[in-house]
């Protein structure tokens, strides 16, 4: 029989609705897994019970940690519950970085576990079942919700759900730079820029000790005089920058010439990975001391981005 671990960090999944009507994650992995009929051994781990906004990088170290220790204690794969306001971005972060053959599924929930029609026992069943297939291994990381799975790479939450690529997981290329520390990897700001913007939220963050900025840009990849200045400056000092877009679904042109500017100014374009998960790769990359331009011209166009359910 196969043996998966299910490690718990919170989220919808785990939520149950206070007086006040509140959400928050009260539910252990072994209240989650208590449903389960599934031909498979499965081991529980609750690493965290928090909202996903609470999460920090060095909660993704957690995490590796937890999935490492799984790995070596042997079981066949590790299932992931976990919240849907920052799982694009855990996500990716354990894409990037796990090198392991060991399959590592993410799910959670848009619904409260205490909801009449909760979505986290089937989304879990799913996750559950697809780290426990014997194909699955060397699928690296998914991510697995409402039916479908998703390769980490372009997964967004959107009002209306996920929008990402569904992906045939053992089909699919990993996206991986490699075994890094998250806690260690430099600061990297995400800087919105909006009609009449100026540079001071990007200077402060250059102040603060950013490494990295990814702006999230007008349009498809400009800004205003003022931000194009705070770009050179940021450049001068070393800082990489990288343009992403404030638009759903745009790719990055840089065909105006605010854009231009900005790449005059040696900023790096992410064709179409949105701003978070852009910053995820930035950070990645200066962990690695992986070339900027490179990371992003590999990594940054994710095609075939839809919404659930349409192929
Ligand atoms: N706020 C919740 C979280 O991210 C939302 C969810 O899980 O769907 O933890």
């Amino acid at each position: 029989m196969s043996r998966v671990v299910v490690i718990t960090t919170g989220g919808t999944i785990a939520t149950s609705t206070g007086a006040d009507g509140v959400a928050r994650p009260t539910q252990t992995g072994d209240d989650l897994t208590a449903g389960l009929r599934l031909d498979v051994d499965v081991d529980v781990v609750d690493l965290m019970a928090v909202d996903s906004s609470q999460l920090v990088p060095s909660d993704w170290d957690r995490m590796s940690a937890a999935v490492a220790a799984a790995a070596q204690g042997g079981a066949d794969g590790v299932v992931i519950t976990h919240g849907t306001d920052t799982m694009e971005e855990t996500a990716l972060w354990l894409e990037l970085t796990h090198g392991g053959n060991v399959p590592v599924v993410l799910t959670g929930a848009m619904r409260s576990a205490d909801a009449h029609d909760a979505d986290g026992p089937a989304n879990l069943h799913d996750a559950v079942t697809l780290a426990a297939n014997p194909d699955a291994r060397d699928i690296g990381v998914v991510v697995t919700l409402a039916g479908t799975i998703w390769q980490p790479l372009g997964l967004t939450k959107t009002g209306a759900g996920f929008v990402g690529v569904d992906v045939v997981p053992h089909a699919r290329r990993r996206a991986s730079i490699g075994d890094l520390s998250a806690a260690e990897a430099p600061r990297v700001d995400v800087v919105a820029t909006y009609a009449g913007s100026d540079a001071v939220a990007l200077d402060a963050c250059v102040a603060a000790g950013a490494r990295g900025v990814v702006l999230e840009s007008l349009g498809s990849g400009n800004a205003g005089a003022a931000v194009i200045d705070g770009v050179r400056r940021a450049r001068a000092a070393g800082v990489a920058i990288v343009i992403s877009s404030r638009v759903p679904g745009a790719r990055v042109t840089v065909g105006y010439g605010p854009g231009r500017m900005l790449v005059d100014a040696g900023a790096v374009v992410a064709s179409t990975l949105p701003p978070p998960q852009s910053r995820v790769l930035l950070m990645a990359a200066l962990a690695a001391g992986e070339p900027v331009d490179d990371v992003f011209a590999r990594w940054g166009d994710v095609p075939d981005v839809r919404p659930a359910g349409v192929r």
